[in-house]
């Protein structure tokens, strides 16, 4: 099936984008980094299309305690998923790990969109633009606390759907 992974630097909502996302409150959302640490799945629906929606634990390559499982676990999230949802924190600012990350991305030749996340309110909207120095066209920005634009998110993901190939004898 399309799977969709959720990455991110920890804290910057993938928890809770993939709550909305899920439609009710199943990953763990707390203000402490780091709290997503396993892996949760769920078939989503939209447009006709099922697919589904992984959200990866967090990196936080800094994080020493924790680093070794974490690479792991991020490294392992990359094989699974076809399209990457890489979700920056608009509140945060452009991180040296959101340029690292989306350079693995490239490198792996792993399909992504950037997804600004914790626009609220039109004032951080501004913020948005400095993550175009990730080198991508599109920036979505979305408020996962408040539903904001994750339609348009899902459009987006729609726009990349491949469907399953058939398996023949
Ligand atoms: P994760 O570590 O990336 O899974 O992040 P969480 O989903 O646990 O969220 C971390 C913190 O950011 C929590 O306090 C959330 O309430 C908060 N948060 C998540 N999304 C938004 C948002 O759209 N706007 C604001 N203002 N806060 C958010």
């Amino acid at each position: 099936m399309f799977t969709v992974g959720i990455i991110g630097r920890p804290n910057v909502g993938k928890s809770t984008l993939f709550n909305r996302l899920a439609g009710k409150r199943i990953a763990i959302v707390d203000d402490m980094p780091g709290v997503t640490r396993d892996r949760l799945e769920y078939i989503a629906e939209w447009e006709g299309k099922k697919f589904k929606i992984v959200d990866t634990c967090g990196y936080d390559l800094r994080e020493e305690l924790l680093k070794k499982e974490m690479i792991k676990q991020f490294y392992a999230s990359l094989d699974e998923a076809d399209f990457f949802v890489l979700l920056v924190d608009a509140k945060e600012g452009l991180h040296p790990l959101d340029e690292m990350v989306c350079n693995i991305l490239r490198e792996r030749e792993k399909k992504f969109i950037v997804v600004a996340n914790k626009v609220d309110n039109e004032k951080l909207q501004s913020f948005v633009a400095d993550f175009y120095q990730l080198g991508v066209e599109e920036i979505i920005p979305i408020s996962a606390t408040h539903g904001k634009n994750v339609d348009i998110l899902l459009d987006k993901i729609i726009e990349n759907y491949v469907e399953d190939e058939e398996v023949t004898d």
